[in-house]
């Protein structure tokens, strides 16, 4: 057998424990890629694939990316969610005997990355963690490695608990066990989009007793210490930043499953997956990348407790009157920086001066921060002008210490002020002096040799010279200076003196290089001690934002205070908060809404395109924004407080999955009906949509007496099914309600306005017409319809006008259509087809289809 090179042998070592890792191999000055790696990465890199001999008979795949700009090829690679193992060369090559000592000294991953250039600003970057225990908990630890904070949270209901809770974080990576059932791994991985790193080790270490100080659960500690675990072992640096881990209580914020998280577009749309056209895009003038991140968590946990809401209104509601106030307030949140990534890279070790002057800058606005607070006329934001405490004490040393222009490097000086350290003066007084006395040496020779163009210069190799053209070399003296360097057209000299003025020059250079270095990492140091007073100013500045960016989208859109009631939820001119915003010209038709104890389930029923589902839609995102804090669009809100949102899609309306079927669509409604409870809010859009008529009209008939009878939710139910309006007659707690459309000159107008009772019909044919279709194929399909009501009609009251199925009667009426023989072929198949199984869509295409039958 052919042996490899001793190179590749020591590659396919390392390799071997780096599998799930793109291998960068350092080879002088390139990191290189072999084998899978190599053909991977440059397809994904787009760089060459080349060759190289690896000792065996097929010469081994390769490509490469240059040390010095592999920062940008490592970027590319973790954003579209892939790991890094970085190997370098542990010994100078020149030194080395046979093969450089190579090793991995780190592993990037999309949930470890802590440069600025490859973390989102404006949201977090989590690397998150999964265990789970033998009586079938799970327990998910959050962890930011920016920021240094971690969460943890505890799963007792089953696994699709855990994927709701999932749903939407902003998590990159996740360490789960191998154990981990590969069906789950794999829903992990496509449906939630995460990198998934394993690791086993559950064992709790000492070391990391304080960051276990609020886990008040021995799961909590487990599962914490397996994330701990694996970024020690990948990370292969300190994680001495890391903040004590927090217990997220998962009963104390209104649950929103994954439906809906996705269906109300919360923080990004289905369709586009982007921010424009969520809530968050209405909600979001926050100034602050922090006031961001903190705005997308309140959305994703609105709060259950009227106390804790209301006082965010009353913030709210005194930034709103105060809007003087409230542009100030703005100019100086734009000089916050990012204080909750600057401390954590503080605390990591890996601020550079530049960063210490943003923290300084920042905290320098805390004193006008508190200033402004103070004069809003309301006591809550008075308390957060006292909370907001000045650190004098740091902000006082960084700026007697630091310059405000440093380099980005920390080790070639010219970070530290003057008089901050008498040391490091005496050593600048002495290279200034030095210098000095350097430029009056110019000047005394320039004289005493009548050489104008004689000049002191300065170069690495030499040091210090005195330099004489050639063409004036004749007017020096002989043995005046030593020779040193001859150029072209000049010659170098030095002298005693001047060698001897260097060396103090230089070393006084070099120390005080090296003492702004030390004194550079005791500011650091110093720092690191004010941590959590920096983050604690984080937390409330990103509040602060948070309420004030609230008052703003209130005023701006004429969102009014709502009300918490115990027994009603009353609307008045209820609108859409997104849907308003995208319509121009004040064009949205605000509605009512009302439930109670008496009424807690609307049917609404309306043709097609109508507002039906933004109806719906409106009153979740309404009672969100009022959970979370924020008014709310409508002149008159009294609201319940949910303990839960449940929204289901039918089929038909389920643009996202598409092939959603509708078995997915009952497992979807069994979730809602298992979990709901009185204080809950359910919303079944079209549920039932993606079976037959009579199929689908039962499947959602039995759902809401499910609803009606034994669970209480709040709940409104849109159908395209008119039959089931017949339940308001069975069900004393469900009320019709409809969207109206007007028949104005043989043309369907939407009104967008909800009405009590039941719609009288279909607008398909309509809305078929203001598609334009030609005027002959829709007078065709309006005596088509015609003639279908007519049938339907007979088929209803064949089944007994549904209260057949109120009474629960076991059997449904087969129907069957007589086969008249005689009849012809496209009277059959106009007989057979459902309109209501069929989208606008499809009834124009099928329409389309006869009538190109009937002309042939
Ligand atoms: P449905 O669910 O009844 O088919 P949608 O709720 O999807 O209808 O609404 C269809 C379209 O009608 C929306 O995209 C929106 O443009 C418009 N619309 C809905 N409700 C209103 C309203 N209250 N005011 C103005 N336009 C509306
Ligand atoms: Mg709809």
């Amino acid at each position: 057998m052919v042996k490899y090179t001793p190179m590749m042998e020591q590659y396919l070592k390392i390799k071997a424990d780096q599998k799930d890792a793109f291998l960068f191999f350092r080879l002088g000055d390139f990191y290189e890629m072999f084998y899978d790696d190599a053909i991977q990465a440059a397809r994904e890199l787009e760089i060459t694939l080349t060759k190289r001999d690896g000792g065996q008979e097929d010469s081994v795949p390769m490509c490469g990316v240059p040390y010095h700009s592999a920062n940008n090829y490592i970027k590319k690679l973790v954003e579209k969610g892939y790991k890094i193992a970085i190997c370098e060369q542990m010994e100078d090559p020149k030194d080395a005997k046979g093969v450089v000592k190579r090793e991995v000294v780190q592993l990037i991953t999309p949930g470890t990355v802590m440069e600025t250039n490859m973390l989102n600003e404006r949201d977090h970057n989590y690397i998150a963690s999964l265990s789970h225990f033998d009586d079938g908990s799970y327990v998910i630890v959050y962890n930011d490695l920016s920021i240094g904070e971690s969460n943890v949270a505890l799963i007792s209901d089953g696994w699709d608990a855990v994927l709701h809770e999932l749903y939407n974080q902003p998590i990159k990576e996740m360490v789960v066990s191998p154990d981990l059932p590969e069906t789950l791994q794999n829903t992990l991985r496509d449906k939630l989009n995460i990198t998934l790193s394993f690791h086993d080790d559950e064992t709790f270490q000492a070391k990391y007793r304080d960051l276990c100080e609020n886990l008040n659960d021995k799961r909590f500690v487990q599962a914490f210490s397996r994330l701990l675990n694996y970024l020690q072992n990948t990370q292969k640096r300190s994680l001495d930043h890391l903040q004590p881990a927090n217990v997220i209580d998962l009963d104390y914020f209104l649950s929103l499953d994954m439906y809906s998280k996705r269906n109300l577009e919360l923080t990004e749309t289905i369709m586009k997956k982007g921010k424009h056209g969520s809530l968050l895009w209405v909600l979001d003038q926050t100034v602050t990348a922090m006031g961001t991140r903190m705005l997308k968590k309140w959305i994703d946990r609105p709060l259950l407790k009227k106390e804790e809401i209301e006082e965010r209104f009353d913030i709210v509601e005194g930034f709103l009157h105060g809007f003087m106030e409230r542009e100030e307030l703005w100019e100086a949140l734009k000089s916050v920086y990012d204080l909750e990534r600057l401390a954590g890279r503080v605390a990591f070790g890996n601020v550079n001066a530049r960063d210490l002057i943003q923290l300084k800058q920042s905290l320098e606005q805390i004193p006008e921060l508190k200033r402004i607070l103070k004069q809003f006329d309301q006591p809550r934001i008075q308390e957060l002008s006292r909370n907001l405490t000045f650190p004098e004490e740091l902000v006082n040393l960084l700026d007697s210490s630091l310059r405000n222009d440093p380099p980005v490097s920390i080790r070639e000086g010219a970070l530290i002020k003057d008089g901050y350290h008498e040391k490091l003066d005496t050593y600048r007084e002495a290279s200034r002096n030095g210098k000095q006395w350097i430029a009056e040496l110019e000047q005394k020779e320039k004289q005493a040799t009548n050489i104008k163009s004689l000049k002191i210069g300065f170069n690495r190799v030499f040091g210090y010279y005195i330099e004489v053209t050639k063409a004036n070399l004749h007017l020096l003296p002989e043995d005046r200076y030593q020779r040193k360097q001859t150029l072209t057209n000049a010659e170098r000299f030095i002298t005693p003196e001047l060698k001897e003025k260097e060396q103090l020059i230089l070393e006084a250079e070099e120390q005080s290089i090296d003492l702004e270095y030390h004194l550079f990492l005791e500011i650091r140091e110093q720092v690191k001690k004010c941590i959590p007073q920096i983050q604690y100013l984080a937390e409330l500045v990103s509040q602060i934002d948070v309420l004030q960016s609230f008052a703003s989208v209130s005023e701006a859109n004429q969102y009014i205070r709502p009300r918490f009631s115990n027994e009603r939820l009353e609307i008045k001119n209820g609108r859409h908060p997104v849907i308003e915003k995208v319509m121009k010209n004040d064009a949205f038709v605000p509605n009512d809404i009302s439930l109670d104890q008496e009424t807690n389930i609307l049917l609404i029923t309306g043709p097609n395109m109508s507002g039906k589902s933004t109806y719906m839609r409106q009153l979740a995102l309404t009672a969100i924004m009022a959970q979370i804090g924020c008014f709310v669009p409508s002149e008159k809100a009294e609201m319940l407080l949910f303990d839960q949102i449940f929204t289901r899609i039918g089929a038909a309306d389920d643009l996202v999955s598409g092939q959603s079927t509708f078995m997915v669509e009952m497992l979807e409604a069994n979730h809602a009906l298992a979990n709901a409870t009185e204080n809950s809010l359910i919303l079944l859009d079209e549920i039932g949509r993606g079976t037959s008529t009579y199929d689908g009209m039962a499947l959602a008939q039995a759902i809401v007496e499910q609803i009606h009878d034994h669970i209480h939710a709040k709940t409104i139910f849109s159908t395209h099914y008119h039959e089931l309006t017949a339940l308001e007659d069975s069900l004393d707690r469900l009320k019709n309600i409809h969207v109206r459309a007007e028949e104005y000159d043989g043309k369907v107008v939407f009104l967008h306005q909800v009405k009590e009772g039941a719609a009288d019909q279909s607008y398909g044919i309509h809305v078929a017409k203001l598609a334009d279709l030609p005027i002959s194929l829709i007078d065709r399909a309006s005596s088509i319809l015609e003639h279908l009501e007519k049938k339907d009609r007979s088929t209803i009251e064949d089944a007994g006008q549904l209260s057949f199925f109120a009474e629960g009667r076991p059997q449904i009426k087969e129907k069957k259509a007589p086969a008249a023989q005689s009849e012809h072929k496209l009277i059959k198949d106009l007989k057979t087809i459902n309109l209501f199984e069929m989208t606008p869509m499809d009834a124009m295409n099928e329409l389309y289809r006869l009538q190109k039958q009937a002309k042939e």
